[in-house]
């Protein structure tokens, strides 16, 4: 297989953009969690996964095909504030593979030790954050959010020092791309602008090669997809009750796919304004603030660009604004469509009138549970009673009320034709990782068992197919049971 692997294209790009890093060397390196239908995805074998050469990429010894591995150079905005040089601190580039269809993946691995951006860190990575990350990521890629996958969990046999003493690991994640906004600022803010193009043409030729060839229309063009990228993630994390948590520039790809599993979390009790992260204190990143977030990220992004959108200031600045001005329709409508699946309606309603503002602000004072109030809504629309939906709200005088606006708009007599009841089912899922099973699975594995683990990853999979062996995993947390805070 290894013959057939280019050597990693990332060096094609100026020094600037990436320092070369020593293979790690862990005396008890073990594979804890093989992702195979993602390794044959990607063409890795399971032969190979599992052989000699395989566990040294996966632990951080060798990169594939040879050469060293590489860490890349990216700045960022954490929390609305300028940090400066970043970069690759705790992870490393360590491959490129290509899948059937010809895209290339990169192969990234989170915990392997320290890089040349390190700093006063240590390199490494909790087995916590590892599983964590491993959980979300692939059950994000079930609910079909363009995500980062997992590739590989490697415990190194080190115990490192974090919320207590911990065991550690590391993650191999897939990308299509690593590059951030924090990549094009770093080279924006070094006063280079010939390596600002020379960014943007290899992101170009990975990841949007339908842009024009030269000219400020090349990069125009890009900018604008990678709006509608990010548009439309967000509102596709929001129509599943999803928080990123910490959507720092150099959190944000400019392929569109979610990055960097730290704090994030579904939601189970609905509220507009929730925050989880124990590092987010003001609630920038609430679940409500992520298209406006993405906007700010996207203006980041164009500010990067500039010298590249025309030829003169003015036409700089003018195709800058008309590009991040389509970002706001774009969210809408992609959110609009989304919601309208969930709901059973057509999205025609929702762009002309306020019924998602009225049922948004009728789950927020009903306190419903997100999911299990479209999923009781699914069941409703296929001919079932309405007492499992009416039960989410805490008034269930005020759940009724809502309800017959909904059965006003949808023309409701009893079930909703085949079709929309289909969409529903695709739109709605019946399982999430919710965070107290996370917890759970991450609590099991700390002491060496990855029971639950597995079973989280084998429900959360495949989250739209009902299966009653796992019913218990549909339900939200017990009071006690309820986790309120994440960290990253
Ligand atoms: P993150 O919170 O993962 O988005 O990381 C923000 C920055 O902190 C990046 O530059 C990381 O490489 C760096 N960083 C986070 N944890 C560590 C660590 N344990 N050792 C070195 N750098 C780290
Ligand atoms: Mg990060
Ligand atoms: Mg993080």
């Amino acid at each position: 297989m290894s013959s057939k692997i280019p050597p990693l294209s990332y060096r094609q790009l100026p020094a600037f953009f990436f320092r070369d890093v020593d293979g790690a060397e862990f005396e008890t390196p073990e594979a804890v969690a093989i992702n195979f239908p993602l390794g044959k995805r990607l063409g890795l074998t399971s032969d190979w996964l599992t052989s000699k050469a395989g566990q040294d990429v996966l632990s951080g010894r060798s990169a594939i095909g040879g050469g060293s591995a590489l860490a890349m150079t990216y700045g960022g905005h954490q929390f609305g504030q300028w940090s400066g040089m970043l970069g690759d601190g705790r992870a490393r580039l360590v491959g490129e593979v290509q899948d059937a269809e010809g895209a290339v993946h990169e192969l990234h691995l989170k915990g392997a030790g320290l890089t040349p951006f390190s700093r006063g860190g240590d390199g490494k990575a909790t087995l916590g954050s590892a599983i964590r990350e491993y959980i979300v990521s692939e059950a994000m890629a079930a609910l079909g959010v363009p995500t980062t996958r997992a590739l590989s969990v490697v415990t190194t046999g080190e115990t490192i020092i974090r919320k207590g003493a911990e065991p550690a690991a590391i993650l191999c994640r897939s990308a299509r791309s690593h590059i951030r906004v924090g990549t094009f600022q770093i080279a924006a803010a070094a006063g280079d602008n010939g390596d600002v193009k020379a960014l943007a043409d290899f992101a170009i030729d990975r990841l949007y090669p339908d842009a024009p060839a030269v000219g400020p229309a090349r990069y125009s063009y890009f900018l604008r997809q990678v709006i509608a990228a990010q548009a439309r993630l967000v509102a596709t994390w929001m129509g599943f009750g999803f928080i990123h948590g910490v959507m720092n520039t150099d959190n944000a790809t400019i392929s569109g796919e979610t990055i960097d599993y730290g704090p994030c979390a579904f939601m189970d009790e609905f509220h507009p304004g929730k925050v989880f992260s124990s590092i987010d204190r003001n609630g920038r990143y609430a679940w409500n603030k992520q298209p406006e977030m993405a906007h700010w990220n996207m203006v980041r992004l164009a500010e990067s660009l500039l010298l590249l959108l025309g030829e003169t200031a003015e036409a700089q600045q003018s195709t800058a604004e008309v590009e991040l001005d389509r970002f706001a329709p774009a969210f809408s409508e992609d959110l609009n469509r989304i919601m309208a699946r969930k709901l059973g309606v057509q999205d025609s309603v929702l762009s002309s009138s306020d019924f998602l503002a009225a049922t948004i602000d009728a789950m927020t004072v009903g306190q419903v549970d997100y999911t299990l109030f479209f999923r009781a809504l699914t069941r409703l629309a296929n001919g079932g009673d309405a007492d499992a939906l009416l039960s989410e709200f805490n008034d269930t005088e005020q759940g009724a009320a809502w309800l017959e606006s909904w059965k006003a708009i949808t023309e409701f007599d009893g079930r909703l034709s085949e079709p929309i009841v289909a969409q529903m089912r695709q739109a709605n899922p019946i399982y999430i990782p919710r965070n107290h099973r996370v917890e759970d699975a991450i609590a099991d594995a700390n002491t060496g068992n990855l029971d639950s683990f597995k079973t989280l990853m084998e429900v959360v999979t495949q989250p739209f197919t009902e299966r009653a062996e796992f019913a218990e995993y549909e339900n939200p947390p017990r009071p006690d049971e309820i986790v309120r805070q994440t960290f990253c």
